[in-house]
């Protein structure tokens, strides 16, 4: 029997795990030119809960009783496609299902001797990618500059210090408990860190932990930490806007402070990115990433949530900061 995750209700602000389904149907058989695939790892990411809201967006919401999708590494298990053979693992999006049948479009294959397979929805996949093409393209860090992030200690956040320290500049994250600070600076190489949840003042500990102002601010959370960023940036800077997790289940958005004056006063350039625009770049930009993790330079952590089952919940705890890195669940 096969094992699927349908989307059941839409969530109202904090996803709950009753508002996934659990169904089971027969295992799929493989048909004349496609490929049968067991899930391996799936990714749980933020963005998935934008995907959960029935509104217009850069991709298409989730249906209502239609599995939901992220990135899966799966293996072929048969196949009747003459592009994959049963041993070869693919990584693409996919859906949350233990078997699945595919035509092979879109799905890349990926080499289990050059990394773990769930490297490939982290490091050299989409979090990975999201982190070095987004500095590469609006960051232009320069030596002795000070790059602050956030989400610091998460799958974009830490391969974003790291090549904040690659580049040489004074790295500051900023992430919700002490022992992700202690892992920034003692895994990641971070210069220093700011707890946000245990901080009266935010804008006050940026200016202490950044002596000489941000020079480039990476966003991952957006609301009070961005809004306090902001009243730290110095002229010429440059604000990467990655993504916005602490407003993403609010069910009626903040209105927050206005930033033109700053913009304007500072001459600052503040952007936002998304990864799947710059496809076309993957390519090279894995090269690179592999190259430093080959040379020590840039490293890892990943949270493994072990069991199908804990798929959804998995999802859920990024909310509240469970995760170290990039979080993956484990199927088989
Ligand atoms: P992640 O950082 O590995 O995990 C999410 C982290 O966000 C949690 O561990 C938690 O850490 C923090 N968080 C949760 N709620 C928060 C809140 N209310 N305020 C502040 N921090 C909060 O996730 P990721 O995959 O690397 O994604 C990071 C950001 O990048 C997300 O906003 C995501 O949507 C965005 N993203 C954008 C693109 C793109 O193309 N634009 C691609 C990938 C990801 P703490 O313990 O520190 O709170």
């Amino acid at each position: 029997m096969n094992s699927i995750i349908k989307l059941k209700s839409r969530p109202v602000g904090l996803p709950k795990v009753s508002d996934f389904e659990f169904v089971t149907e027969e295992k799929p058989v493989v048909g004349e030119g496609e490929i049968l695939l067991k899930t391996k790892y799936v990714s749980v990411d933020p963005y998935l809960r934008g995907r959960m809201r029935d509104v217009k967006s850069y991709i298409k919401p989730f249906q209502l009783n239609e599995p939901i999708e992220s990135g899966i590494v799966a293996e072929v298990i048969s196949s009747k496609n003459t592009n994959f053979k049963e041993g070869d693992f693919v990584n693409g999006m996919l859906d949350w299902k233990e078997f699945q049948i595919s035509s092979g479009n879109g799905l890349n294959k990926v080499d289990v001797n050059k990394a773990s397979l769930s490297a490939y929805l982290g490091i050299f996949g989409l979090t990975g990618l999201t982190a070095y093409i987004s500095l590469d393209k609006i960051a232009d860090l320069k030596v002795g500059e000070t790059l602050l992030v956030s989400g610091a200690s998460g799958a974009v956040g830490s391969t974003v210090g790291q090549i904040g320290k690659i580049k040489g500049c004074h790295v500051v994250g900023i992430a919700g408990s002490d022992e992700k600070l202690a892992l920034m600076k003692d895994k990641f190489g971070f210069d220093n860190g700011i707890n946000y949840k245990t901080t009266d003042d935010i804008q006050k500990a940026i200016s202490n932990a950044c002596p000489n102002g941000v020079d480039v601010y990476y966003d991952n959370v957006g609301g009070e930490v961005l809004d306090a960023a902001m009243n730290n940036i110095n002229k010429n800077g440059r604000v990467i806007n990655c993504g916005a997790i602490s407003m993403y289940n609010e069910t009626e958005l903040p209105i927050g402070p206005r930033y033109e004056g700053i913009l304007v006063r500072k001459t600052v350039l503040m952007q936002g990115f998304l990864v799947r625009d710059h496809v076309k770049e993957f390519g090279p930009a894995v090269q690179q990433l592999a190259q430093w993790v080959q040379e020590g330079r840039l490293t890892y952590e990943e949270t493994i949530v072990e069991g199908f089952e804990n798929i959804p919940q998995a999802f859920i705890d990024l909310f509240s900061g469970k995760n170290k890195g990039k979080m993956v669940v484990k199927v088989y």
